[in-house]
């Protein structure tokens, strides 16, 4: 597929933003090419059940990723999983991407969806105890935690959900949040605090983890009174924001201090031809509605780009 083959378009990543760009784009007729570096997906792999997907009640993660992706190959989208891109010659008309493997791929337009991934608290123990106790994601190990205590540390609407999938699992879920309040959307908030298996330690942050082999206790900090307490647990489950997937793109497209992609109402970058979407870019609100309504713009903004 590399050589002298021209993509119409390029899309960089295959989550929810890259593929429905892969979805408009081939339906379209445009030649198009997805280059993902984990499994297709992102993050919606990683979420357990998403209730708010307009048109699907409610949905497993994994099952909503596999539909776009099967929808995009039916359209003629081509999709490559498991690459790792090295270099991005973006400048030119036809724009050239290559991989670790010396794979090449050319395009007429790229369209840069790399999303983004769970902030780390940089706490003492938390390298350590990074899959013995300490997770980003309740689908993949809230199993693992079955009639154990664990930690949910967040206030957002991720944390707030994933602590109520947790509770399928876990004993107790006790959330900690460093402020008096949550961040989270009405109902998320009010269905963590319906759930007789979930308690709240507000104004509180984690100081470090410790353990023997596997994580086994926590200290925090209560912050209004900078009293630090200790508390046995199993596990730790980390919802404490995202970081974008843009650490190769400092050199390649305007980004802000957020190391976010900087781009216009078409998403359009810095660099003519060259468009971006989803969690990767400068925006208040992240989600997979979001993801999805940037690939479509990202998708319509390339194909009119061809045309003129
Ligand atoms: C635990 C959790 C629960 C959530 N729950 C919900 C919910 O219930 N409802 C909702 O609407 N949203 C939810 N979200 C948010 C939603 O999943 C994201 O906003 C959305 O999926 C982002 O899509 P994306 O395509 O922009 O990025 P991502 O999903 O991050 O996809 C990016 C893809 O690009 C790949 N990639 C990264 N770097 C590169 C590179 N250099 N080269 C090639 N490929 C690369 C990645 O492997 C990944 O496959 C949740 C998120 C999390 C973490």
């Amino acid at each position: 597929m590399s050589g002298e083959e021209i993509f119409d378009v390029i899309i960089v990543g295959g989550g929810a933003a890259g593929l429905t760009a892969g979805i408009y784009s081939s339906r379209a007729r445009l030649s198009t090419l997805i280059l993902n570096e984990g499994a297709v997906g992102g993050q919606m792999v990683l979420t357990e059940e998403i209730a708010n997907y307009p048109g699907v009640e409610s949905t497993k993660g994994f099952m909503l990723a596999n539909t776009m992706k099967m929808q995009a190959k039916s359209f003629g989208c081509k999709i490559r999983s498991n690459v790792k891109i090295r270099s991005y010659k973006l400048e030119s008309e036809i724009k050239k991407i290559g991989l670790e493997d010396g794979r090449e791929f050319m395009g007429r337009t790229v369209i840069l969806s790399p999303g983004g991934r769970p902030r780390s608290l940089d706490i003492p123990g938390e390298n350590e105890f990074k899959g013995s106790g300490i997770s980003y994601c309740a689908t993949c190990d809230g199993e693992f935690f079955s009639g154990k205590q664990v930690i949910v540390v967040g206030g957002g609407n991720s944390a707030l959900e994933e602590a109520v999938a947790l509770t399928q699992h876990a004993e107790n879920v006790t959330i900690v949040h460093q402020f008096d309040h949550f961040q989270a959307f009405q109902h998320a908030v009010e269905q963590a605090k319906n759930n007789p298996k979930i308690d709240f330690i507000m104004e509180s942050e984690l100081r470090s983890l410790s353990g023997n082999g596997v994580l086994q206790e926590v200290s925090m900090e209560h912050l209004p009174t900078g009293e630090i307490s200790h508390k046995s647990i199993d596990g730790v489950f980390i919802f404490a924001g995202y970081i974008p997937n843009t650490e190769d793109l400092t050199e390649v497209v305007d980004l802000n201090e957020r190391h976010e992609i900087i781009v216009d109402a078409a998403m359009k970058t810095n660099i003519p031809g060259v468009f971006a979407a989803g969690d990767c870019i400068a925006k208040r609100y992240r989600q997979v509605t979001t993801a999805v309504a940037d690939g479509t713009i990202a998708s319509l903004s390339a194909a009119e780009y061809i045309r003129s």
